[in-house]
């Protein structure tokens, strides 16, 4: 080794300066405004297109959607849907599902299931806080699908728009590029329908 590089090692290992170079990353991150989200006092954006819980719809006369046809127990990957369909009596030839179940810790959220619904009773959600210490409160039901479907109509409204699958209009488009990254300071402007 050269006179020259003995030399600053010598100086480098007498002023520390491994440990104040390490220190420089330290201090430029104190200057910068922190990005981590203090979850659950806030929460993230999410975008219309994300996979939350599974929800059940109704027409807008509280009809049910679903027909029972078990296109989407068929489509699903992880065999995680029953249903179970039956004739309504009322109305001859016309079925529905009389009992519908999901395991939702089987379930690994692809949407295949609502891609293969033929009359879109079927939507996922932005709902993803269902933790629980009982994993058979997990076991969806029909009522449990429904509820979710009610309170969360918007949400699963949009995730519909969002795929094209409920209607194929610019709009549609939109709701499927916008992702807001983040809740403090969006990064891109809202979508029109948004504003
Ligand atoms: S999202 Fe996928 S895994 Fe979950 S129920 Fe639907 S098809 Fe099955
Ligand atoms: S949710 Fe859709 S695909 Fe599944 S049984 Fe009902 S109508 Fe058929």
């Amino acid at each position: 080794m050269s006179v020259a590089g003995l030399t600053k090692q010598i100086l480098q290992a007498a002023l520390f300066y491994e440990i104040w170079d390490a220190m420089k990353v330290t201090f430029k991150h104190m200057f910068h405004k922190p990005m981590t989200f203090q979850y659950p006092r806030e929460q993230r954006t999410l975008p219309d297109t994300h996979r939350g819980a599974l929800a059940l719809l109704r027409y807008d006369d509280h009809q049910e959607r679903c027909v029972g046809c078990d296109l989407c127990e068929a489509a699903c990957p992880s065999r995680c849907i029953k249903v179970i369909s039956s004739e309504d009596p009322e109305r001859p030839l016309q079925r529905f599902a009389s009992e519908f179940y999901i395991d939702i810790t089987k379930c690994v959220f692809c949407g295949y299931c609502v891609e293969a619904c033929p009359v879109n009773a079927l939507a996922m959600t932005k709902v993803y806080e269902f933790s629980t210490h009982d994993k058979r409160t997990l076991l969806f039901d029909k009522k449990r699908l429904y509820d979710i479907g009610e309170r969360h109509l918007d949400d699963a409204k949009k995730y519909l728009y969002a795929h094209n699958q409920e209607k194929n209009v610019e709009e549609s488009r939109e709701y499927r590029y916008y992702f807001p990254q983040s809740v403090l300071k969006p990064t891109q402007p809202p979508p029109k329908h948004l504003g």
